[in-house]
């Protein structure tokens, strides 16, 4: 079977690929079908934040899949509460809820704030604002949600009670929050819209209004939770707690996840029948997220710190390279002159896969990756840019 061909046949064309077909993986790296290998700077955008098939994960997935691999939530099941109650543990949360992705936990915690606001004040309070070049997912309420116009076409209506205010202009949001509004949802580093981070006193102002205005602060930690930036939440290294932290991408290891944490006054907002899912909290998927959880210690989460400023220092004010952004192991590189896409492109014949974010590259490795490893990827990332 001609695999690239048979996928522009049968996959609905809705991604453009690049010329790699992958067919196995190995911590940080990966192989197409010829055997040649590639350090993935990208752990599939943020998801095995163990590499690719890490041992105890797959162990404890499989093992999972050999003992109870599925029942529906009208059931109790282990492997959903345990991990419930690490999540809670680890973050202050008060409770979960899970769904498959990220777009749908961007969904559920959207109703669990216009819900506590339609339980406390009526109706006509559902407003979530969002911030301009944000990224909060791709099903019809979540691309309204998205800050960017041009994700806001063809697929009209769109879910009503969206508005945007400009990133790092406390007046201009607090501009927008009128008696309509329920919520200020936020990516304390946005990835997608170019991995910029909000400034620490934005955030605490930010935190602040909302408290004053009993309005919900959501973060969507969908790419920035887990580990990535060297805390197990973004939001730890801001000093804030929020009222709704979304996750996704990197709670799996590698399978899909994705999970609403309510705090304090949003913990009791959703009660019986106000939500569900038929996957979510699935026994096997959960177990590998446990085991991703037990991994990421304060000795790892550390390592990542310390992985994350190694690669900084080595690419800052280095040949070709206009800026350096991000926190951890969620860097973007600014190129003086080259496009992100060719760079990336460029990587790819020389063994490294990397991301793009808008004009930047985007590094997502591996929690996992040593120190080496990375050297010698962003070895073959400043040669490009350097040319
Ligand atoms: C990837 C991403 C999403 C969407 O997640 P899916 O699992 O693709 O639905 C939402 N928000 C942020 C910040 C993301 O990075």
């Amino acid at each position: 079977m001609d695999i690239k061909a048979s996928d522009k046949q049968y996959v609905m064309g809705t991604y453009n690929r690049f010329d790699l077909l992958i067919t196995a993986g190995e911590g940080c790296y990966c192989f197409d079908e010829k055997g040649n290998r590639y350090i993935d700077l990208t752990s599939g955008i943020g998801v095995n934040c163990l590499g690719y098939c890490d041992r105890e994960w797959a162990d404890a997935v499989a093992a999972q899949a050999r003992t109870l691999s599925h029942t529906s939530n009208l059931f109790y099941t282990e492997p959903c509460v345990k991990l419930a109650k690490e999540l809670c543990l680890r973050t202050g949360a008060s409770k979960v809820f899970f769904g498959n992705s990220g777009a749908e936990a961007n969904e559920g915690a959207i109703k669990v704030a216009r819900k506590y606001s339609y339980d406390k004040y009526g109706s006509g309070r559902s407003t979530v604002i969002t911030l301009k070049n944000s990224f909060h997912g791709r099903t019809i309420t979540t691309l309204a949600a998205t800050g960017q116009d041009v994700f806001h076409n063809y697929f009209f209506p769109f879910t009503e009670g969206f508005r945007y205010a400009e990133s790092e202009n406390i007046k201009a949001l607090e501009a927008e929050l009128d008696d309509t509004v329920c919520a200020v949802m936020i990516e304390f580093i946005q990835g997608e819209g170019g991995v910029i981070a909000q400034d620490k006193e934005y955030v605490s102002a930010l935190r602040k209004i909302c408290d004053e205005k009993d309005i919900l602060l959501i973060a969507d930690e969908v790419q920035t939770g887990v580990g990535r930036t060297g805390t197990f939440l973004a939001s730890e290294g801001y000093g804030v707690k929020p009222d709704i932290t979304t996750l996704a991408k990197g709670l799996g290891g590698g399978l899909p996840i994705g999970a609403v944490l309510v705090y304090g006054k949003a913990e009791s907002v959703m009660g019986f029948s106000s939500h569900g899912s038929t996957f979510g909290g699935n026994p096997v998927v959960c177990a590998g997220s446990l085991k991703v959880l037990e991994r990421i210690d304060d000795a790892f989460l550390a390592d990542v710190r310390k992985k994350g400023a190694f690669a900084m220092k080595k690419l800052e004010g280095a040949k070709g390279v206009e800026s350096i952004s991000g926190k951890g192991l969620m860097i973007g590189v600014k190129p003086v002159d080259k496009k992100s896409a060719d760079i990336v492109k460029a990587g790819i014949e020389r063994g490294v896969l990397m991301l793009t974010a808008k004009d930047k590259v985007r590094l997502l490795p591996p929690l996992t990756i040593t120190e080496k490893q990375l050297d010698e990827a962003l070895d073959v990332l400043l040669a490009i840019l350097a040319e």
